[in-house]
């Protein structure tokens, strides 16, 4: 049964006696009316009272990255490598087609890092004919760019990723994923946040012959 609530003094509705209208303190002889209080001048908070002062934001840099990968079964019976997703080893029958370990996520997170910085992207810095990149583990190539990061004089200040991936699903190592990500820029894992979506089933993504991701970062200037 809903209970009714007691009316509060002042929350709208009909006036009440002792503030409003007839009956009012300035109509009660003897007691003086009330001046409105001035609004008080907020201090602003001084750089030397110890905070890290906010980043201008002439100082900030916004990175996008995107990648795709065609999914095919996995060798012997494909030319597909393991499905790995932000260093998390999937088990599935189907994986990337890629030079490297071809980690969609990875790509992603490299090509937003250099991004924001106006770099080369990740074909250019590690292309897919070279020797030393077949079969690489994409985490080389995240460290290499978040030594690009430091070099240019900037911080990770935080991710946010979207896989979109129709099988296997990926809730179950998100946070893994996120913990990944975080260990290689040296985060905390509360500022990076990772989404799997699907494709409704429909293109090459939603049946299941593709994998693509995005990723947004933001930079700031040490
Ligand atoms: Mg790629």
């Amino acid at each position: 049964m809903a209970r009714k609530r007691r009316r509060q003094p002042g929350s709208g509705g009909k006036p009440h006696p002792k503030t409003h209208g007839k009956g009012s303190r300035a109509d009660r002889p003897g007691i003086p009316p009330v001046k409105p209080r001035r609004a008080r001048a907020v201090p602003r908070p001084s750089p030397a009272a110890g905070d890290t002062p906010a980043p201008a934001l002439a100082d900030l840099r916004i990175g996008h990255g995107y990648d795709l990968h065609r999914l095919e079964p996995i060798a012997p019976a494909g030319p597909g490598r393991p499905l790995v997703i932000g260093g998390v080893r999937m088990e599935s029958p189907a994986g990337p087609v890629a030079h490297s370990d071809g980690d969609v996520l990875y790509h992603a997170l490299v090509d937003a890092l250099l991004g924001a910085l106006a770099l080369p992207d990740i074909g250019q810095l590690f292309p897919n004919d070279a020797k030393e990149n077949d079969g690489r583990d994409s985490a080389d190539f995240v460290k290499a760019a978040v030594e690009a990061v430091r070099h240019a004089g900037y911080r990770v200040l935080n991710v946010d990723a979207t896989v979109v991936l129709e099988r296997p699903k990926l809730g179950p190592i998100k946070g893994e994923i996120r913990g990944n990500i975080a260990g290689l820029l040296g985060l905390a894992v509360e500022r990076v946040n990772v989404k799997g979506k699907t494709h409704e089933r429909v293109d090459a993504v939603g049946e299941g012959r593709a994998v693509e991701a995005h990723v947004v970062v933001l930079l700031a200037k040490v």
